[in-house]
Formats: structure tokens, sequence, C-alpha cells
């Protein structure tokens, strides 16, 4: 690949991730909402719908399995966008973005990923 195509992965995978963090971050909001609501009306006394507990649990639930399906598919996201070093199998990307595209270099082990070093 070209630099330039290297440079598009990157961006690629990055307006990907901006999407589930933006997905990630609604359903952590509703979560917090949903969350505030039963535990300010459990403090005061105040009865509570066993359905708003339910969606309670059934939120906070959701979030956290979102967080780890983030981390279980990260790798395998990155590899699908070609972002992972073919010779040491690390995630090129993040902070070492910057490096992997000047250099056209896996910033681990300095494999050459690009046509046009
Ligand atoms: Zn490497």
């Amino acid at each position: 690949m070209t630099r330039e195509e290297l440079r598009r992965r990157f961006a690629l995978y990055y307006r990907g991730n901006l999407f589930l963090g933006a997905v990630c971050a609604i359903i952590g909001l509703v979560a917090l909402i949903i969350g505030t609501v039963v535990t300010a009306r459990i403090q005061k006394g105040e009865f509570v719908r066993p359905e708003m507990k339910f969606a309670m649990a059934v939120a906070y639930a959701a979030f956290l399995l979102f967080i780890a399906a983030l981390a279980i598919i990260a790798k395998p996201r990155a590899r699908a966008h070609g972002l992972v070093c073919p010779n040491c199998g690390k995630m090129l990307g993040g902070r070492t973005e910057p490096g992997v595209v000047s250099s056209g270099r896996c910033c681990f082990c300095g494999h050459v990923l690009v046509t046009d070093v």
C-alpha cells in the first residue's frame, strides 16, 4: 500500500471509532440518567416501579457489554482496516499513527508497511 492509502485507512478507522464512541456515550448517558432518577427516588424513600429498576439494570448492563465488545473487536477492526503489522501482529494507530505514516514502517518492529518509502 502507499503512504496515502495508509493515511486513508487510519482516517476511515478513526471515523468508525468516532461512531462507536458516540453510540457508547449515548448508552452511557441513558444509563446515567435512569440511574440518577432511580437512586434519587430511593434516597427520598419514594416508590420506584420495578420496571424502572429493571430498565436501570438493563441500561448499565448494555453500557458495560458495549465497552467489553469494543475491547474485543478493537484488534479485528484494526486488522480489517489493514492496521495490524503483518510482521509482529501489533495494532498500529493512536499515538503511533504519525510515526507510522511518516516513516512508512511499523513503530514496533520496523517492518516496511508502505511501498513508497
Ligand atoms: Zn511490526
